[in-house]
């Protein structure tokens, strides 16, 4: 359906954008009137809509919006521009610039930012980022999009996830003016791009030669976050209050509901899992009323999992036995560990019925290492119930572990790989 053209925002509004969720989904099943919409859910700034109300009655002219300044620069409604934000603290003496693209709309509606390579390997959210905002037609957008491919220019141009000097920068948000080179870079980024924000989607993939079925990791504890992850189409959702420092915790701190999209694994292009993330945020796009296409799937529901993680008792070879996306059964073998000094082999097996939701390549591991990720579907509302007793929800392996930074280094029962 078309979106919304009477939609007005509230600026920096959480509340704004679970509403207008809420409207928008109810609306895709009940068509309104096209003035006939709820009043409640379009209060808007009033420097964005200068004269007229499209949600009264009497309203018949177009809806005005103002240019959307941002890294010092206009863009006109209608417009996509690319501007540069400058991440300093070089370490060669030349700047570092990181692209933001803005493609800025003639309709009002939320300003979406959609963040990638903040791990400079996780090549997946960069295409998918850089295809979206390539995708978009400013001159029949609602709102506004935000896309920055490449947050961590340093960590990408070496093909690491880290900065250069090890720290992991999503572990820094929202940071500080004097801390270390990663906070300031951080606090830089949240400063110039983050508070112009709505919401955010910060795009990520598996870390440490481990890959991801396309998901989303939010904290569905909040309901201005849980309205957010209905969005994304037949997406999993998966709940994770997330760890100190990461961008989406930070962003939510400041009002500015966001979660962390994870698809496929590091250092390589995945043609499926780009497409699946392509789709999953274009049907986010409409549902949000910034666009009026909306891409055709099989199931357009969220799946919400459990999930928990097999590791491996013992070191040696991993091979693997089942695929990414793969339904298992209790007993069913996942992989096996082989020993090739002793000539052993182990079997993984599957403690549940499920699904592979996350798992490693083949690889040599180690004994603990976590190496196939299941979920078992359940819904949403005992998600939600999980969430709102404390669950900590996706904890995982060793990924988000940074190894050098004692300062980022968090429990052992808090670790995510966001
Ligand atoms: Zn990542």
């Amino acid at each position: 359906m078309a979106a919304a053209g009477g939609v007005r925002w509230r600026g920096r509004g959480c509340f704004g954008l679970g509403l207008a969720l809420v409207a928008l989904a109810a609306a895709a099943q009940a068509p309104l009137p096209p003035q006939a919409t709820p009043a409640d859910a379009f209060v808007g700034p009033p420097p964005l809509i200068p004269a007229g109300d499209p949600a009264s009655s009497e309203f018949v002219g177009p809806v005005l919006v103002a240019p959307f300044t941002i890294l010092d620069t206009q863009v006109l409604p209608g417009k996509r521009a690319r501007l540069e934000w400058n991440a300093g603290m070089s370490f060669s003496g030349s700047e570092v610039i990181s692209p933001v693209v803005v493609a800025h709309g003639v309709r009002p509606g939320p300003v979406l930012c959609l963040t990638a390579g903040i791990h400079g390997d996780e090549l997946n959210s960069v295409e998918i980022v850089r295809r979206i905002v390539n995708g978009v037609e400013p001159a029949d957008l609602g709102g506004t999009l935000i896309a920055v491919p490449v947050v961590n220019l340093f960590g990408f141009s070496r093909n690491s996830r880290y900065l250069p000097d090890r720290r992991d920068l999503n572990r820094y948000f929202p940071g500080t003016r004097h801390g270390s080179i990663a906070s300031r870079i951080a606090y830089n980024f949240f400063i110039e791009v983050v508070q112009r924000c709505d919401a955010l989607v910060d795009l990520h993939t598996g870390s440490f030669d481990r890959r991801n079925l396309p998901q989303v990791r939010a904290d569905l504890s909040r309901p201005e976050v849980r309205e957010f992850t209905r969005g994304f189409g037949a997406t999993t959702v998966l709940h994770s209050a997330g760890s100190r420092g990461m961008l989406r915790n930070a962003a939510i701190q400041a009002g500015i509901p966001a979660v962390t999209f994870e698809v496929g694994g590091p250092g390589e292009l995945e043609a499926e899992e780009i497409v699946h993330g392509e789709q999953a945020i274009s049907t986010l796009m409409h549902k949000l009323g910034m666009t009026r296409h909306l891409p055709a799937w099989d199931e357009p529901q969220p799946i919400f999992y459990d999930s928990s993680w097999v590791r491996s008792d013992a070191g040696g070879l991993l091979l693997g036995r089942v695929r990414l996306g793969e339904s298992v059964e209790p007993g069913q073998v996942l992989g096996i560990v082989i020993d090739p000094i002793n000539n052993i082999e182990r079997d993984l097996v599957s403690p549940v019925r499920g699904r592979v939701i996350g798992m490693a390549r083949n690889q040599v591991v180690l004994p603990g290492f976590a190496v196939f990720h299941l979920g078992e579907e359940t819904s949403e509302q005992q998600v939600v119930s999980d969430a709102q007793r404390g669950s900590r929800g996706v904890t995982d392996e060793d990924g988000g572990r940074d190894p050098v930074d004692p300062e980022s280094l968090p429990l052992d029962d808090e670790l995510d790989q966001d």
